[in-house]
């Protein structure tokens, strides 16, 4: 009488395929999650380059540049919807099926004209409401030069997923012109979200966009002192740290070192201690979800907050931080 449930059973037992569908934005991008537990960056891949160039066998994360197979990089969401799938799948082979509406994946994002933007500056995600029109200006978009790939990202990203080229020259002064339009539309999105929420969570919401376009912009600093510093011919000379970019004393001091300038002969030495200040609270964001500790005070000089307050990032020191990192960034150029 089972003898039809059993065979299919035993079927499934030997594995099968099941055809799976998922959603994409409406530019295409398909949404992507670094699965290294300290990085987890999202991301997008262009879905026809996520099939056509993207190999299998190795992806490389555009922020932490660690490799995985093709088949890590789910966001959350994704693998609830694989798992949904693959019930429906079970259920409907051995005449179960429940409703068939369960394996629907339905993103809840686009309600109301609002877009929940995955951020992250710390470890974990944080989904922040944005209206619609402002996650396009916030999302910066990619082409590898060596490979074509297209992809796009709201927070920093240096390689490319394809092939882990490192891009960092060329997207540099894209990344600050992104930050800078996201901090210029930012009145637009608090009058949208203080209309369909209420002025807490269009704070929070503000709060965490400034803190994306300040990590944003530090690090994607550091890295393109980093690749200008490896364009010198002498490069080779000097023994380079990991992470000694990350560390603005070290830096100054090996571009001193290496060409005679140094980053306190390129700016003034308000602008130097200010941006000294950002590198802290970048720190501070990236490693003490944004609680101030003694590090901080001692090292910033800041005196307006104790240890165990929240960092204060404002947008116009996103945009100060933006003109200062131009300035270096095209005085460390003609350098190299
Ligand atoms: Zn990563
Ligand atoms: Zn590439």
């Amino acid at each position: 009488m089972f003898d039809e449930v059993l065979r299919k059973v035993r079927e499934l037992e030997r594995g099968v395929k099941v055809p799976i569908r998922f959603e994409v934005d409406e530019n295409g991008y398909f949404d992507r999650v670094c699965p290294s537990r300290e990085c987890r960056t999202l991301f997008k891949v262009k879905f026809e380059d996520w099939r056509n160039i993207v190999r299998d066998e190795e992806v490389f994360c555009p922020l932490c540049r660690h490799d995985a197979k093709a088949t890590e990089w789910n966001t959350p969401a994704q693998k609830r919807h694989i798992k949904q799938t693959a019930q429906a799948y079970v259920q409907k082979q051995i005449g179960r099926a429940m409703q068939s509406d369960a394996s629907r994946f339905n993103r809840s994002q686009n309600q109301n004209g609002f877009i929940n933007l995955s951020m992250s500056c710390k470890p974990g995600i944080v989904p922040v409401p944005v209206p619609a029109k402002a996650a396009d200006v916030m999302t910066q978009e990619f082409n590898c030069e060596k490979c074509q790939c297209r992809y796009a990202s709201i927070g920093a990203a240096f390689f490319c997923p394809a092939c882990g080229h490192n891009s960092v020259l060329d997207t540099f002064a894209n990344a600050l012109s992104t930050v800078r339009k996201t901090i210029n539309a930012i009145p637009e999105i608090r009058r949208a979200l203080i209309q369909a929420a209420d002025e807490n969570a269009a704070e929070d919401s503000i709060r965490h966009i400034c803190e994306n376009g300040l990590v944003k912009i530090v690090s994607s600093f550091q890295r393109y002192a980093e690749a200008c510093f490896m364009r010198l011919a002498n490069a080779s000379a000097f023994t380079v740290r990991r992470n000694l970019f990350q560390n603005l004393t070290e830096s100054d001091d090996l571009w001193r070192r290496a060409t005679g300038t140094g980053y306190t002969d390129i700016l003034n030495a308000v602008d130097y201690a200010r941006l000294a200040l950002y590198f802290q609270q970048r720190h501070v964001l990236s490693h003490l979800d944004g609680i101030i500790d003694q590090q901080y005070i001692d090292r910033s000089q800041d005196k307006r907050l104790d240890v165990g307050q929240r960092l204060i990032v404002s947008e116009s020191s996103v945009l100060d931080l933006s003109r200062i990192a131009e300035t270096l960034a095209s005085g460390l150029d003609s350098l190299s």
